[in-house]
């Protein structure tokens, strides 16, 4: 089965491409799709949804997209829906992460958590799936790999960030992962 992923990041299609190895999964054609989709939902889930539904306008192919916020509790859940822009429209990692940091330096509680919601079109018809990973942002960064915030999220129950993690070792604990693990699941009982 052939799926488009509806997203213009190399980063998260990497990181699923694994979990879909038994479906050909599809990046976006930039001849059909040559400015970044619209996103101007008010939550998560209103941005998968558009996302999905502008390929499943102009494709009629299976598609899912996904949108992902990083949710800080001592920030009432900021950056949240806005987590790319965070720094500013430059959407820039470096500038989100320092920002994030300055804005919690003088924060005991650093807790947060990642949320991811996936919204698949088959036919027509849209499926919504979540995954959510609780942890907390370190005190610096740390870590290579990854992308976004990975290196000042610190998942609980580990002594790595995300940036140090294999992607094998995110995927298993990580929103996206979760996320995607209940979409292949679905596919497997459609
Ligand atoms: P979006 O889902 O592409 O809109 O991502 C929103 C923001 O969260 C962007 O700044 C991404 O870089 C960041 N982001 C999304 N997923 C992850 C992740 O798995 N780790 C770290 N940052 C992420």
């Amino acid at each position: 089965m052939k799926i488009i992923f509806a997203s213009q990041n190399p980063n998260k299609l990497r990181e699923i491409q694994p979990q879909l190895s038994n479906y050909e999964v599809l990046g976006l054609d930039p001849t059909l799709f040559p400015e970044e989709l619209n996103e101007t939902g008010v939550n998560l889930d209103a941005n998968a949804r558009q996302k999905a539904e502008q390929v499943w306008e102009k494709t009629h192919e299976s598609c899912f997209a996904d949108d992902t916020g990083l949710e800080v509790e001592a920030l009432n859940g900021a950056p949240g829906v806005y987590s790319a822009r965070y720094a500013g429209v430059k959407k820039n990692a470096e500038d989100n992460m320092n920002l994030l940091l300055l804005n919690l330096s003088d924060k005991n509680n650093r807790k947060a958590r990642f949320r991811t919601c996936i919204s698949l079109c088959l036919n027509g018809v849209f499926y919504e799936f979540e995954g959510v990973c609780e942890g907390e942002i370190t005190l610096q960064k740390s870590g290579e790999k990854g992308f976004g915030y990975d290196p000042i999220f610190l998942p609980n129950g580990s002594n790595k960030t995300f940036a140090e993690m294999s992607l094998a070792e995110k995927a298993i604990i990580s929103h996206r992962g979760l996320a995607v693990a209940q979409l292949v699941n679905f596919l497997k009982s459609y």
